[in-house]
């Protein structure tokens, strides 16, 4: 029974230790998951940012490069009208005073020219729509008299930004070749637009503290750039990683790529230039948005860090708290389990009945048995006496429980009374009924305590009006053992019992000797 409840108590003790695990377990994942959360939050911002700007970039050099392409086209469509009339009419001076008076008109409406002129097969000024021609102007070392004489095509040359010759303005060069009729190089009328104006189509564009716009030839010469740096002008940038994406037939892309310039890592998209030779690139430093990524990112670590703190303490007070009750729980079954232990060494101990103070069943079966195989022994003489209240179920019925009760210690105080020997004992065998034993005494010496008893307790008249006797009133049967050794403590109540029940069978209130 013991090892049994101690069994069962095990079980509960790891079943609990198995709940804290649990909960240990599910703390534990909970944490984990928020920080792999966090974590991948994060990266996927960073994704996030970059991303947008490489798309931001994207547009603003598709936007740019038509807003160029327009700027261009527009210089462009003048200078070949001015070539196609000249090859068409020639340059006689009557004709040169009419297109002058043509390009002054054309200027006016268009802010971003800063003059058109025409220059005759060596370099010398034919016209000059800003004002008169300065004396022995010449420009045959510029880059675009030098391109048209040494190439035939009729295609438009942009030049990399210079300083104006007449007004030292910094300005850029659209230019056409003009022929003499049998294809011969007869100079080159071109068209400047204002460096400024370029640069003030940048002006409104946010590209960071440190952004760069770039437009650059085709070959990878740089026209302008913001920010704006003289010595950038012209720089070869064709071996720079932007112009190793721009390979023949690729007109657009973006990349996370080196400055050729700075050397600064940038966010960078690139767009050709519809119908020119020339490329736009837009490009963003890449520092400045892992700013804007870290600042958003530290935030939300916080708030993460706050919410796992909050969520860790959680978790430790409700393992705490676990632990702690199961401690208290398994000291509370420990104290049950001694109690028990106790409570049954305990019982082990009483002897003694709790209603009539005589010795219990217990301790009766335990001296018969000591005093029967002791009689085995030593040859001699056991008497037993059992005694049985007569009618005493009616007496219950009619005077109730309580004085039952009475009446019981009442009759048990008449035996105790009687059975005052040293070794005698005297022991309340069942409900209401009692036994004596009687150690070295026969038959004879055993019916006179029975007597004595009987007659004492119907003289003390204890009234049992549903008795015929009037009073209580009790049987008694006799039982004796003289060293037989085949007597057992069975056999000597068997042989008792069977002498009581002929004393109540013959009437009751009677002792009876069992022969
Ligand atoms: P008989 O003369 O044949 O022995 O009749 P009886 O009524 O005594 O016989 P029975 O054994 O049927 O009834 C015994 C009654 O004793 C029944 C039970 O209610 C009562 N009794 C047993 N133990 C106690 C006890 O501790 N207190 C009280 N008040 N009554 C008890
Ligand atoms: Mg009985
Ligand atoms: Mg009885």
């Amino acid at each position: 029974m013991l090892t049994k409840m101690a069994s069962i108590f095990d079980v509960e003790w790891v079943d609990a230790k198995l709940k804290v695990g649990h909960v240990v377990l599910f703390v534990a994942a909970v944490c984990v998951s928020l920080i792999a959360i966090s974590i991948w939050g994060v990266f996927n911002s960073l994704e996030y940012h970059l991303h947008d700007k490489e798309t931001e970039m994207s547009n603003l050099s598709k936007t740019l490069s038509s807003s160029i392409s327009a700027t261009l086209t527009q210089a462009d469509t003048v200078i070949l009208g001015v070539k196609q009339r000249l090859e068409a009419e020639g340059p006689d001076p009557e004709n040169i005073k009419n297109l002058g008076e043509m390009l002054k008109v054309q200027q006016k409406h268009l802010p971003q020219i800063h003059g058109f002129f025409i220059y005759d097969e060596n370099g010398r000024w034919l016209l000059n729509s800003n004002g008169p021609i300065p004396a022995g102007a010449n420009n045959s070392d510029r880059d675009y008299f030098i391109y048209h004489r040494d190439h035939t095509d009729a295609a438009s040359f942009i030049g990399p930004a210079i300083h104006s010759r007449s007004t030292n303005d910094w300005i850029i060069t659209v230019s056409r070749r003009i022929n003499h009729p049998d294809g011969s190089f007869a100079g080159v009328t071109i068209a400047t637009i204002y460096l400024k104006y370029f640069l003030g189509l940048y002006d409104d564009i946010d590209i960071g503290e440190n952004g760069a716009i770039t437009l650059a030839s085709s070959s990878g010469r740089i026209v302008v750039r913001k920010p704006f740096n003289e010595s950038d002008v012209g720089t070869d940038i064709s071996s720079g990683q932007a112009f190793a994406l721009l390979t023949p037939g690729v007109n657009s892309g973006t990349a996370i790529i080196k400055s050729f310039i700075d050397s600064v890592e940038r966010v960078t998209s690139f767009h050709r230039i519809d119908g020119y030779p020339l490329v736009v690139i837009a490009a963003f430093e890449k520092d400045e948005v892992l700013a804007d990524w870290r600042s958003e990112s530290l935030a939300s670590l916080v708030i993460s860090s706050v919410l796992l703190m909050v969520l860790s303490f959680l978790g430790y007070r409700l393992i705490t708290l676990m632990s702690q009750q199961i401690q208290v729980q398994k000291e509370l079954q420990l104290a049950q389990k001694t109690y028990i232990e106790a409570n049954k060494a305990l019982g082990l101990l009483a002897l003694e009945d709790g209603l009539t103070g005589l010795s219990n069943r217990r301790q009766f079966d335990f001296f018969l048995e000591t005093e029967t195989s002791r009689i085995k022994r030593r040859s001699d003489n056991v008497a037993l006496i059992m005694i049985d209240v007569d009618l005493f179920k009616k007496y219950n019925d009619h005077y109730g429980h309580v004085q039952g009760d009475e009446c019981l210690k009442s009759v048990s105080a008449i035996i105790r009374n009687n059975v005052t020997r040293t070794g005698d004992l005297a022991a309340r065998y069942g409900g209401e009924e009692f036994a004596i034993i009687l150690p070295d005494t026969d038959y004879v010496g055993a019916f006179l305590i029975a007597e004595r008893i009987r007659t004492e307790l119907e003289k003390s008249a204890i009234p049992h009006s549903e008795s015929p006797m009037g009073v209580v009133t009790i049987s008694v049967g006799i039982s004796s053992l003289s060293g037989s050794k085949t007597e057992t403590p069975e056999n000597l109540i068997d042989v008792a019992d069977k002498a009581l029940y002929i004393a109540k069978s013959s009437g009751r209130n009677r002792t009876v000797i069992s022969n």
